[in-house]
């Protein structure tokens, strides 16, 4: 399974059918499952055995796209969550404990700040924000001795800055920390970030890997074989659980101790699992990743393209243009395309570009990002408004920023809107 390449991956790995089996991955919409002697049920409570018992800790369609996920990107175990909000959380809070201090960059996804600047805080849980650029000196020094991760996603959103994955994973192992990346733009088909050093990748699945705005979920995927001992800040991982007879989860499942302990605590305790019918739907959409991807990541250029020339375009913002700062760390760690979102602002600031925005017949203006239809939102005023300026600037978010959502539409169609929008300004 492994040596496939990924577009054989995003068709046939998870789910195996046995013979006489169902071709395609079935929906368990079920939330328990029946067993004949009470012995098994209670070996299942205590993890002596594997198994289905109830679906907020785990059901066969999840297990199926969780372990497609996995394989996609390179890891050994992935857990499948409520939201690509909830991957983030419970990831953090899988680590880290009131007390504890994380490093993060500061052009994430404004839901991930605000998750982090108020609900981690008021658990406990600290921050320190670097840029996306920082050197590895300016990453070692915001490390403190209580801090448990570094945080960042590979193409940030809406910035689009390129992560440069080694550097950060250079700088968090050196203090043998886990470097979590979130993966939601580029998708495992545009960039395998665990091959580049990071320990765990999250996604909000709610984008691409659905990519028909069906279902909103998300995953975290576990590299495997991080060295939970040697800095000695994760007795969680190395101490006995005393909610599970005293197991202890780097011994006990040294495979995967981290989606084991995940699932277990977390998923079991905040009650955050991915539904089965999404997991189905979104199992259904990675199908396809392979070829959308690169949809997406063309239509992206050639619009991208189309609005540097345009007269009432200020500034054009994707990595995949050639004299893009970004364009080097794009070929580096996303060489098949930069995918398919770009930021421009138009000439005349926010106004001017509100009034685009209110012309484009084919784009739409939705709150969302990564699916099949063409779409435009606002940051300043929509995703990022709960931010302050400081940080919207800091997110890479100017107030004329429209961020576009390229999809796979024939470009002729998508160029033709635009062109009609901007000529009304
Ligand atoms: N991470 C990134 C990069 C996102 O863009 C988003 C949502 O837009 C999230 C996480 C949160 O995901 P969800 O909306 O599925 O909770």
């Amino acid at each position: 399974m492994k040596n496939w390449k990924m577009e054989t991956k995003a068709v046939q790995s998870g789910y195996v059918p046995g013979n006489g089996e169902a071709r395609v991955l079935p929906l368990y919409q079920s939330t328990t499952f029946k067993y004949d002697d009470a012995q098994s049920v209670a070996d299942l409570f205590d993890l002596k055995r594997e198994g289905f018992f109830y679906s907020r800790l785990a059901n066969p369609t999840v297990d199926a796209f969780e372990r497609k996920i996995a394989d996609m990107e390179g890891g050994v175990a992935a857990v499948a969550l409520s939201s690509g909000q909830a991957a983030n959380a419970m990831t953090l809070m899988n680590l880290a404990e009131a007390g504890d201090h994380v490093v993060a960059v500061s052009s994430l996804y404004g839901g991930t700040v605000s998750l982090f600047t108020n609900t981690l805080k008021k658990c406990g849980i600290t921050f320190t924000f670097i840029a996306p650029d920082a050197d590895e000196a300016a990453i070692r020094a915001a490390i403190q001795p209580n801090t448990k991760a570094v945080f960042a996603e590979v193409l940030a959103n809406p910035a689009l800055v390129v992560l440069d994955i080694e550097r950060f994973a250079a700088a968090a192992h050196a203090f043998h920390i886990p470097l979590i990346v979130d993966n939601t733009f580029p998708t495992p088909y545009l960039c395998n970030p665990l091959a580049h050093g990071a320990d765990f990748v999250t996604h909000s699945t709610t984008k691409y890997l659905d990519g028909h705005a069906s279902s909103v979920g998300g995953i975290v995927v576990e590299k495997g074989g991080f060295d939970w001992a040697v800095s000695g800040r994760f007795a969680g991982f190395t101490e006995p659980d005393p909610s599970y007879h005293g197991l202890i989860y780097a011994k006990d499942f040294a495979a995967a101790p981290f989606s084991v302990k995940l699932r277990v605590q977390l998923v079991r305790d905040y009650g955050v699992p991915a539904a089965p019918f999404n997991a189905y739907l979104t199992n259904m959409g990675t199908e396809t990743l392979a070829l959308r991807m690169e949809r997406h990541s063309s239509n992206a250029l050639a619009l991208a393209k189309f609005l540097v020339q345009h007269p009432n375009v200020g500034w054009v913002n994707y990595p995949g243009l050639e004299d893009s700062p970004e364009h080097a760390m794009q070929l580096k760690y996303m060489p098949k395309g930069a995918s398919g979102v770009l930021c421009f602002g138009v000439k005349g600031g926010k106004a001017a570009g509100e009034v685009v925005m209110n012309a484009l017949k084919l784009a739409a203006i939705v709150v969302h990002v990564a699916d099949v239809r063409t779409c435009v939102l606002h940051p300043a005023s929509m995703t990022h408004r709960q931010l302050s300026e400081a940080e919207q600037i800091a997110a890479g978010v100017s107030p004329d920023l429209i961020r576009v959502s390229v999809g796979i539409e024939h470009i002729d169609d998508i160029i033709a809107d635009f062109d009609q929008a901007l000529n009304k300004i």
